[in-house]
């Protein structure tokens, strides 16, 4: 695929655009002001591999927990602001890396004295657009805003943004189905040079939005648009993360991680392959090399398989098992002890 090559934009400490490595961001769901559990939640993240985090500011208290926050924690934070122009303001002077705002929910008077302020601060601003707060005179009397309405208001406030002589800036467009979505990046991508942060927004449960997101974001980085992406969840934040790099990793866009590969399984299975899949993928959770750990329950393809992988289970007579290293068979024996011994040769994988 041939990545569109946008602008680059520096956020924090990480620069995205220009065909750099697309990075995966989530958003805390803790309250921002308890600065504890704010933190403890972007370590797991940042664990998990995210790469830039947001947190909501809904209040002063919010805003002023920022600085504490980010003396804490190692990745860029982005503040997200709706309606205040001084929460904005308090955020980016508590050192914000970026701010998330939609310019159009802003008097001009206030966004003028945002903008001033990031510029000095040198920091980036997000255009955020979201199919569900559209300009009264862009949605007119329709219910429902449609792809070109979205890349309208968007490229509005980037016109807002640009004529006070700011143009560090990163673009996102939200709604909560794949196809429009899918619309509106597109005519947003010829419009505009900025780099692009992709999500489907309110897609949904673990099961539900996985697929949405996997659908609506892979096809985007696929036709070479977005720069950051956010897998949205209703689930624990982590899980954002693991999916987000599971799209990348599909696509071979990033590298992170063990990838379990595993079969269906089917009469001939031998092993518990299910069970074992399972439990292999939370124990490698937050490996951070990357590397294929196989999971098959028979001979027919498991020695294949077993061939391409750094380690493998390979079922091969009732309840027995090989295991594969690099290829090669180093043991054979019951699938519990074979299991243990896979069990060891992961622990030494980031070591
Ligand atoms: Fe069936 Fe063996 Fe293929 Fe698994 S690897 S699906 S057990 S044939």
């Amino acid at each position: 695929m041939v990545r569109k090559k946008t602008k680059i934009i520096k956020i924090g400490n990480i620069k995205i655009g220009k065909g750099l490595p697309i990075r995966i961001q989530s958003m805390t769901n803790t309250p921002t002001w308890d600065v504890k559990k704010t933190v403890k939640q972007i370590k797991d993240l940042e664990n998990a591999g995210c790469e830039i985090i947001r947190v909501s500011i809904p209040d002063l208290k919010s805003a002023q927990a920022i600085k504490k926050i980010k003396e804490q924690i190692n990745i860029p934070l982005v503040a997200d602001i709706h309606f205040s122009g001084e929460l904005a303001l308090e955020a980016i002077r508590q050192g914000a890396d970026k701010i998330r705002i939609n310019p159009g929910n802003f008097p001009k008077k206030s966004l003028k004295e945002i903008v001033t302020l990031a510029k000095k601060k040198n920091i980036s601003i997000r255009i955020g657009i979201n199919s569900g707060s559209l300009e009264k005179d862009i949605l007119g009397k329709r219910k429902k805003a449609t792809a070109e309405m979205m890349v309208k208001s968007a490229m509005r406030s980037v016109k807002l943004i640009e004529n006070l002589d700011f143009h560090n800036l990163v673009i996102s467009l939200k709604a909560p189905d794949v196809l429009r979505t899918i619309k509106a990046h597109e005519l947003l991508s010829k419009k505009t040079n900025y780099p692009i942060h992709l999500g489907i927004t309110e897609a949904g449960t673990y099961f539900s939005g996985t697929i949405k997101s996997s659908i609506g974001i892979g096809y985007l980085l696929l036709k070479g648009i977005g720069d950051t992406i956010r897998v949205s969840l209703s689930a624990d934040p982590v899980k954002e993360v693991l999916v987000g790099w599971e799209i990348l990793k599909s696509l071979e866009l990033r590298e992170r991680g063990v990838k379990i590969v595993s079969c269906p399984t089917c009469s001939r299975s031998k092993i518990n392959v299910i069970k074992i899949a399972k439990e292999l993928e939370e124990l490698t959770a937050s490996t951070k090399k990357p590397v294929k750990i196989a999971v098959m329950g028979c001979v027919v393809n498991g020695l294949g398989e077993g061939k391409e992988s750094f380690l493998a289970i390979v079922g091969s007579g009732d309840s027995l098992a090989l295991l594969m290293k690099k290829g090669k068979i180093i043991k054979k024996g019951e699938e519990a002890e074979i299991l243990k011994e896979l069990k060891k040769e992961i622990a030494k994988i980031d070591k």
